[in-house]
């Protein structure tokens, strides 16, 4: 499996490029991607780095912060995604 993204590493998605909201609508307790693993979820990556009262005092998830958290997601499972390629068609192949 491969994940092919035409833009480059770390400016994938509208975070840093054409997100205008300074913060996401999800609630922060909100489990995103992290797979039912606890220690993937945006709160272990916050607090982990600006601790609980931190936590307990941020309201929504600024958007450049969302963006730095999937960077770490991606590295710490080591995601196979291939940058700066653009998809321009999809076939099957001979074996469907
Ligand atoms: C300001 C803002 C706030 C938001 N807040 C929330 C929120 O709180 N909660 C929520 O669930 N959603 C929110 N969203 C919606 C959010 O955009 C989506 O939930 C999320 O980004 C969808 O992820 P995705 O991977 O499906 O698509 P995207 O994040 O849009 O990623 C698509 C990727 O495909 C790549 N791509 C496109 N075409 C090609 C091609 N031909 N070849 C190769 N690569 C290509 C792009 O480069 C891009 O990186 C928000 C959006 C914005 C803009």
């Amino acid at each position: 499996m491969i994940c092919l993204d035409r833009a480059e590493q770390g400016r994938e998605g509208p975070w840093l490029n054409y997100a205008r909201m300074p913060t996401l609508r999800t609630p922060k307790t909100a489990v995103g991607p992290a797979l039912g693993v606890p220690a993937l979820t945006f709160r272990a990556w916050f607090s982990a780095q600006y601790g609980a009262e931190a936590w307990n005092a941020l309201d929504k998830i600024p958007t450049p912060m969302w963006m730095a958290y999937l960077c770490w997601y991606r590295k710490v499972l080591d995601l196979p995604v291939r940058n700066q390629t653009n998809v321009t068609d999809i076939a099957f192949c001979d074996n469907g």
